[in-house]
């Protein structure tokens, strides 16, 4: 057998969503395969490659022991509740047990139609499957936390969207793939011993030692929050914005997830937004903590039966720990703005907090590349400012002064660079690599491009072209797309 994997979720939690199977496809051949995720999974990563493998990988065999899973969630989708979504286009394989016992689940993307495919036909197109390895293995080498992507295989099938499109499976790795949602799903049909298994099984999986404490799911909520606020702060740090911060879309485990309409922010501004589909901006950059505070929100209000029997008590006690979410979520973000400015310890938060939000205005104003913005400030800080000057189109007092109040601090040069990317996945480079391995089969961009990602903090000579932002009229166009 390529894979051994454990069933653990559809063994505990039977009634957690329906037992299912992968549909074959015609012609599986992988496309993708990830070797170094293999490698930290301890996964025979040749038998995987091997055809035996691969079929598994494109649901065409289930790995002895296993037993798919649909899982079945709920989500609030731009602000509105879906009691039913549910893996529509994707199962859970079962679990990938590593080393040290760990879980990991692994699950198909656009392995075919299940009962929660409601209109969907259950397939994936290769571009959006190619765009989640690109994005998650940006995030993961920028060390933000992130579902991974094994393998992407080709299924030799077409995908009818608005014309034909080559179809794919995408295999996935994850903490686990509880969402908010899932909790919504048991919490809104009144299952409350549902609820209280699934939340039993997060806790096991991403908050053990809250098992022995007295009270757990209160625990759960607070351990939810303080991971997203942290991840919030990481997204906002890398100008990350994720696109469809729908309740189905943000993982219990802190994991980013579920990368549809999702882009690195070039020109700075809080309003940033590709996703075709969001048309008001409602996760928009600089609305993401609070649409976090908001869908964390939604998970408290899921989580009230289990935490206290009495409702406004169960509420006061949820309302204490979302409040943690700002405090939280301040701290880490200034934590990491103390880190790009290279600001020590000496400098009072007070004018490191100034400093960036000054700088934020600057970049905005004068609409600078989010990444240079930063990236160059290290050259400024070792005595070299014209870089980072010459990004400002041209009278820049404003920049000078900026910079003389930043220089009065005490910049350390030495790490910014550590917390400052120089490369990050630019959309045109995206686009670019995508439409080669789906329009022309040609994948050398695309691993080109993935090379480059996979060390975005150490400036190479080589990859100069990588580092610079799209031209001006490609990005003030840009959308993206779901894919779905
Ligand atoms: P997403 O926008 O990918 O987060 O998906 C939202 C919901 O729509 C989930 O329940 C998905 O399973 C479902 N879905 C998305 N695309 C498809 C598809 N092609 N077929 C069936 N269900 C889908
Ligand atoms: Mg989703």
């Amino acid at each position: 057998m390529p894979i051994t994997l454990d069933s653990r979720f559809a063994r505990e939690l039977p009634a957690a969503g329906l037992a299912w199977q992968p549909a074959a496809v015609r012609a599986p051949e992988l496309v993708w395969f990830n070797a170094g995720l293999a490698k930290d999974l301890s996964l025979d990563a040749a038998a995987l490659q091997s055809p035996e493998g691969v079929a598994v990988l494109a649901g065409n065999a289930v790995p002895a022991g296993a037993k798919p899973f649909a899982q079945a969630y709920a989500g609030h989708q731009f602000g509105n509740f879906s009691p039913q979504l549910g893996d529509g286009r994707a199962l859970l394989l079962g679990e990938v047990v590593d080393a040290q016992g760990t879980h990991h689940d692994l699950a198909l993307k656009g392995s075919g139609r299940t009962p929660f495919s409601r209109g969907g036909d259950g397939r994936a197109a290769l571009g959006p499957m190619l765009r989640e390895v690109l994005i998650s293995e940006a995030l993961h080498a920028l060390g933000v936390p992130t579902t991974r992507s094994l393998a992407v295989v080709a299924t030799g099938e077409s995908v009818y969207r608005e014309e034909a499109l080559p179809g794919a499976v995408l295999s996935r790795i994850a903490a686990s793939h509880l969402r908010v949602g899932t909790l919504q799903f048991f919490a809104a049909r009144g299952q409350h011993e549902v609820l209280r298994a699934v939340a039993d099984h997060a806790i096991a999986r991403h908050a053990p030692q809250l098992g022995s404490e007295p009270e757990p799911y209160l625990g759960l909520l607070a351990h939810v929050v303080q991971a997203q606020a942290a991840l919030l702060a990481q997204w906002m740090g890398y100008g990350f914005i994720h696109g469809v911060m729908n309740t189905d879309n943000m993982a219990l485990s802190g994991q980013s997830i579920d990368f549809g309409p999702c882009a690195f922010m070039e020109a700075y501004s809080p309003r940033a937004v590709f996703s075709s589909i969001d048309s008001t901006g409602r996760y928009a950059y600089g609305n993401q903590p609070g649409i976090a505070r908001w869908n964390l929100t939604r998970l408290a209000e899921a989580l009230l039966p289990l935490i206290h029997e009495d409702d406004n008590e169960a509420i006061a006690r949820a309302t204490a720990v979302l409040d943690g979410f700002a405090t939280t979520y301040e701290a880490r973000w200034l934590a990491v703005m103390q880190a790009k400015l290279g600001l020590g310890a000496g400098v009072p938060a007070a004018e490191a907090r100034a400093l960036a939000e000054a700088l934020l205005t600057l970049l905005q104003a004068h609409e600078v590349d989010f990444t240079l913005g930063f990236r160059l400030l290290s050259q400024a800080a070792g005595g070299e400012p014209g870089p980072w000057l010459a990004l400002f189109a041209s009278s820049t007092p404003d920049a000078q002064a900026w910079l003389a109040r930043w220089h009065s601090q005490l910049p350390q040069a030495q790490g910014m660079d550590r917390a400052n990317p120089i490369y990050i996945a630019r959309n045109h480079q995206v686009e670019r690599a995508l439409a080669a391995a789906w329009r022309q089969g040609d994948l050398q961009p695309l691993h080109r491009l993935l090379q480059v990602l996979a060390s975005p903090f150490e400036a190479r000579s080589g990859d100069a072209e990588y580092a610079l932002p799209a031209p001006r009229e490609v990005a003030a166009g840009y959308r993206t797309f779901c894919g779905t």
